[in-house]
């Protein structure tokens, strides 16, 4: 990079180390403008990070993160940072979907076009009516070319909207709803139509190898928090770790600088905020925050996510991870099995580490860790017939309160792009007006427009 050219660029200041923060102050920074990146934790990655658990030394993620293969951006990101080799992508759709009564079935990708590829796994799919499914089937036909644009879309939840095309409560529950819940981390009584039919186009209808699952093998910092941090110190963008923003200081329609927590001050020409939403309002000046543009941030909400971690010891599970189609087990997935992907890991032949992901989990979020635990030791032992016999020697309850924001209906109205009325501000951030759910593919791509938009405002000026 030619040094004069860095120098001619005006600084650019990123608040916040999520996947959004990272990826702004990444593409930023690869277009010449000197960047400082500010973090209120030692490490990067956001709401994708994990810890070492104190009792054992074993590394547990924050909660399991799924994505798939229509995550075009967040597949650059992971280029970009040179760790597809720790992610494991499906070639095809495989999913083991299990009931409580132990019955099995599987959720496979045809080698057939979109939407073809899911016909036959939905005709043999064993948890609905032959009506169900010739009416799931005409409404997948519908829904591939619906505009979604629709106002009507945004104020109705996914569910009105499925019950006006006479979809059972059956159907509802074991097909539309066991695929949105995971994704939206909320019911389809909750979401807006619009959200709910946006991963299925997107995500189920787009293309065959759209619905290809991929997850990380490694820990999720060492998969994405550490080698972002490698990769921005590398190309010279100064980290400010463990430095919360305690206030942006607006003068006359611009930020000026930005005040952290210790006393220190940050300054730059241009500030883009990769905050959650509330930590954005909650770090500008009052005046700002009652600004119409801000104040709606106030009407989005957060859904939890609790992941229940269990070691065994002995195997109990045999596939890499399932989901059920019913009962309070969601997906569950075997870690050891996952981590023995990585290259050089042996797969440990005797105890099992396996993560029970719950979505949704306003049932969950305010029970105690211990009966939490043991409510799903019990789950376990009725779903998995080698789990009865076997000793669970420690259970770890992650509990994320503020996991993604809701795609209430109308949640998209309080949802900003990626400008503001303040000139030198720009918002990043997965509640961002990126037309997706709260996922990494939505941060990584506020990060990309927040961008955008900041080198278009300057080229213009
Ligand atoms: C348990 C769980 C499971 C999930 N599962 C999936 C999944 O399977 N697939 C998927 O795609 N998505 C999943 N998600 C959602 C996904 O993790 C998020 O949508 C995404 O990581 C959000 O990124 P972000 O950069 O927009 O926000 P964040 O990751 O929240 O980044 C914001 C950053 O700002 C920092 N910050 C906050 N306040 C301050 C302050 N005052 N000063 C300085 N810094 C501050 C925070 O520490 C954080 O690093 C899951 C989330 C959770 C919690």
């Amino acid at each position: 990079m030619d040094r004069s050219d860095v120098d001619a660029k005006p600084t650019v200041v990123v608040l916040g180390g999520g996947l959004a923060g990272i990826t702004a102050g990444l593409t930023l920074r690869e277009q010449g403008y000197p960047v400082t990146l500010v973090e209120a934790r030692q490490f990067l990655g956001g709401r994708v990070f994990s810890f070492t658990d104190q009792a054992t030394g074993h590394r547990v993620d924050n909660g399991q993160h799924i994505f798939l293969s229509c995550c075009t951006n967040l597949l650059r990101l992971l280029r970009e940072l040179g760790v597809l080799p720790q992610c494991h992508l499906q070639t095809r759709l495989r999913v083991p979907v299990r009931d409580q009564d132990g019955g099995m079935a599987l959720l496979a990708a045809a080698p057939l076009p979109a939407p073809l590829h899911l016909l036959p796994a939905l005709l043999c799919y064993p948890h609905l009516s032959l009506l169900d499914k010739w009416r799931v089937v005409s409404t997948l036909a519908q829904v591939k070319f619906m505009d979604l644009r629709q106002p009507s879309l945004e104020g109705i939840s996914f569910y009105q909207w499925l019950r006006a095309r006479g979809h059972s409560q059956r159907a509802v529950e074991k097909w539309w709803d066991f695929l949105a819940a995971p994704t939206l981390n909320d019911h389809v009584q909750d979401v807006s139509a619009r959200m709910g039919l946006m991963i299925f186009q997107e995500g189920v209808l787009a293309g065959r190898h759209h619905t290809d699952l991929g997850y990380p093998v490694d820990d999720l910092s060492a998969c994405i928090g550490a080698p972002a941090q490698a990769k921005l110190q590398a190309l010279g963008v100064v980290l400010q770790l463990g430095s919360p923003v305690r206030r942006l200081v607006v003068e006359s329609g611009q930020v000026k600088r930005v005040e952290l927590a210790g006393g220190e001050v940050v300054a730059g020409q241009v500030y883009v905020s990769a905050l959650p939403f509330n930590g954005l309002l909650a770090a500008l000046p009052e005046s700002v925050a009652g600004d119409p543009f801000f104040h709606r941030l106030q009407e989005l909400q957060f859904s939890p996510i609790v992941n229940v971690n269990l070691w065994y010891d002995r195997q109990v599970m045999d596939e890499e991870f399932c989901a059920f189609v019913d009962g309070p087990l969601q997906w569950v997935f075997n870690r050891t099995r996952i981590r023995a992907r990585l290259a050089g890991v042996a797969a440990d032949g005797r105890g099992q580490h396996l993560c029970i992901s719950l979505s949704a989990a306003w049932e969950y979020i305010d029970q105690d860790r211990e009966e939490l635990s043991q409510r799903f030791i019990a789950a376990m032992a009725e779903a998995f017939p080698r789990a009865r016999d076997a000793t669970v020697h420690r259970a770890v309850v992650v509990k994320q309160r503020h996991a993604t924001f809701r795609c209430l209906p109308g949640a998209s109205h309080h949802r900003p792009g990626s400008w503001t009325p303040i000139s030198n501000l720009f918002l990043a951030g997965e509640w961002t007006d990126t037309g997706w759910p709260s996922t990494m593919e939505g941060a990584v791509r506020s990060g990309f427009n927040a961008a955008q938009a900041v080198t278009e405002t300057l080229g213009r000026r």
